[in-house]
């Protein structure tokens, strides 16, 4: 199980995460929607814990961190965190000076030890799943946006995170490239890919998502399937927001 308990972050004396109680199940796909800057990203932020939250609790499989104002959990725990999550950013953030395929490899030799033979041929293995063995040699920028992301969630996956997080994975992109990843995406969740993800993409709430939370000014406001909460919102801030985006 995947749960986050009364979450809590401040950035200096500005709350940002009011106390967000969520659980992700297991090969579910789970959608936060809200508007900008009600505080999609530094949730998922706190999950892999690129930010470390003043107050609440993260359970992440067996891991169980419990946060306190100016004590920051154990490195131990932080890295046994980060182990088990993989994260795909909007702007894809590719290593420009790396091929595709190191792209991929790079982690898994450096954070993960993998000898790189093995680690060439898990990557290809990726490249292969997410359609792009053919470029595993060629630079990202030579890539469409859509295949720099399809790299990025190949990378992300390479160490078999328990859970991926993806912020906006499809915002960079034209409907067409945002398609292909879309794709994936929906290839993953049949999977029963575990994902926590941020999006305003509609097309991709719709098709993979399970859970839709809605979330505002740092709060949880509700939740539910897709169909529901696009058709029918029940609190009227939430109504307001998925008018905008119809
Ligand atoms: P968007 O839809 O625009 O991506 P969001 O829901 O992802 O928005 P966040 O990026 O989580 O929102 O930001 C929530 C609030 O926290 C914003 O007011 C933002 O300015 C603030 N914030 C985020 N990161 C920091 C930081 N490192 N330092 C200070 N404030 C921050
Ligand atoms: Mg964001």
């Amino acid at each position: 199980m995947i749960a986050l308990q009364k979450i809590e972050k401040r950035f200096g004396d500005t709350p940002i995460l009011r106390g967000i109680d969520l659980t992700v199940h297991e090969g579910k796909v789970t959608a936060l929607i809200g508007p900008s800057g009600s505080g999609k990203s530094t949730l998922l932020r706190c999950v892999n814990l690129l930010e470390i939250p003043q107050a609440g609790t993260l359970v992440l499989g067996d891991q169980r961190l419990d946060f306190r104002p100016g004590a920051p959990p154990p490195r131990r725990d932080v890295l046994a965190v980060r182990r088990q999550t993989g994260m795909v950013f909007q702007n894809f953030q590719l290593f420009p000076h790396r091929t595709v395929i190191e792209n991929i490899t790079e982690g898994l030799i450096t954070v993960g030890q993998w000898p790189k033979e093995a680690a060439r041929v898990r990557a290809l293995e990726l490249l292969e799943r997410v359609g792009l063995a053919h470029k595993a040699e060629a630079w990202p920028a030579s890539l469409s946006g859509g295949q720099q992301q399809r790299v990025a969630i190949a990378r992300a996956l390479a160490p078999s995170p328990r859970l991926l997080l993806c912020d906006e994975p499809t915002s960079a992109l034209d409907p067409e490239l945002a398609a292909e990843v879309v794709d994936v995406l929906a290839g993953l969740a049949r999977e029963g890919m575990t994902m926590l993800m941020a999006t305003h993409d509609l097309r991709l709430a719709r098709r993979v998502a399970d859970a839709v939370v809605f979330l505002d000014g740092g709060t949880f406001v509700e939740q539910g399937p897709p169909a529901e909460l696009f058709a029918r919102p029940t609190d009227p801030r939430t109504r307001r927001f998925v008018q905008t985006l119809l």
